[in-house]
């Protein structure tokens, strides 16, 4: 770490300059490593930016999945992540051989994956779905052709509710952070901040009970909000309320604050806080932009299917607003 009057935030501007590096930070990284980034957002709205700039190497702050889909949809760039070891338990919870296995026992059914999902995995998948537009992916499926909808459960059982359709079969994965955001908490926030707006990822083990609790009038539901992390980030953009409980991964707070400073954001729990995502240090981000390490590197019979699932989910409506 430089000591001197240069910064570490310095030093990383100046590395990524030297090699013509953006480096993009995804929201649940630690405040620090965000303000230091080009640009902050979801995984998939920083893969197109990716794809976009003229730099001709991506440094990614993130987990493994979100750096390969940025090399997927960037082949031709070098993309690096501070630590390729960043994995994420969602991601993890379907490999490419458990997938294959269910595709054999229901062969007529479409594949929608979530992106967080590996490389592999999207490969052998049909199309390629955000958290905001699961319901919008699917809906695109005829009504008579199963579906075989990954790796999230929570996500899949929001799509089931909102298209009405009996034929989506749901991989039983979740991510261990937004799964321990549970119902008591939501009640308990909720009874301590009775006039806060709720925002409340999809991917929480809370969103399926708290769509059902607002229905049941047990929380209020023209404040109670199911949104990606890029649609928290537009509500909070235009809130007026003074308080808003926010049940996702914590990191979110930092940018939900700096689009509106005059709301207070409360973590419905505090404790959510994803171990791969904070995982990128200051340290390591250095190391990355000296050494040019970790690179992301993917097999050719990969990179073409892989690629097809996610531009057809591009090509059929709003993709940004993912994890
Ligand atoms: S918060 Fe969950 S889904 Fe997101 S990267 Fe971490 S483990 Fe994966």
């Amino acid at each position: 770490m430089p000591t001197t009057t240069t910064t570490w935030q310095d030093e990383i501007r100046k590395l990524a300059r030297a090699r013509d590096a953006i480096v993009l930070a995804h929201n649940y990284q630690e405040p620090a490593i965000q303000d230091v980034a080009d640009f902050v957002g979801d995984s998939l709205a920083l893969s197109r930016i990716a794809a976009r700039t003229d730099a001709s190497t991506i440094v990614f702050c993130g987990v493994h999945f979100m750096a390969e889909t940025a090399k997927l949809l960037s082949p031709e760039k070098t993309v690096l992540m501070p630590d390729a070891r960043a994995g994420c338990s969602l991601a993890d919870a379907i490999d490419v051989e458990q997938l294959r296995a269910w595709k054999r026992a229901n062969p007529s059914a479409v594949v929608v994956a979530y992106v967080n999902t590996s490389a592999a995995v999207k490969a052998e998948s049909d199309i390629c779905c955000t958290s905001s537009n699961a319901v919008e992916v699917v809906e695109t499926i005829p009504a008579g052709r199963p579906v075989l909808f990954l790796p999230d459960q929570f996500l899949g059982e929001h799509v089931r509710r909102r298209t009405g359709r009996d034929n989506i079969s749901v991989w039983l994965g979740e991510c261990h952070v937004h799964a321990a955001i549970s119902p008591r908490d939501i009640r308990t926030m909720v009874a301590a901040h009775p006039d806060a707006e709720l925002l409340v990822h999809p991917e929480c083990g809370c969103a399926t009970s708290t769509v059902w609790l607002a229905g049941e009038g047990e929380l209020p539901p023209e404040r109670t909000h199911i949104l990606s992390t890029g649609g928290m980030l537009a509500a909070a953009r235009t809130m007026t309320a003074r308080t808003a409980l926010v049940a996702t991964e914590i990191g979110m707070l930092h940018q939900l604050g700096k689009a509106n400073p005059h709301t207070r954001f409360l973590p419905v729990n505090p404790q959510a806080s994803c171990r791969f995502m904070k995982m990128t240090t200051p340290e390591l981000l250095l190391r990355c932009l000296r050494e040019g390490r970790d690179e992301i590197t993917l097999p050719a019979e990969v990179v073409a299917p892989a690629r097809r699932a996610v531009e057809r989910m591009i090509a059929i409506g709003t993709p940004g607003g993912g994890e």
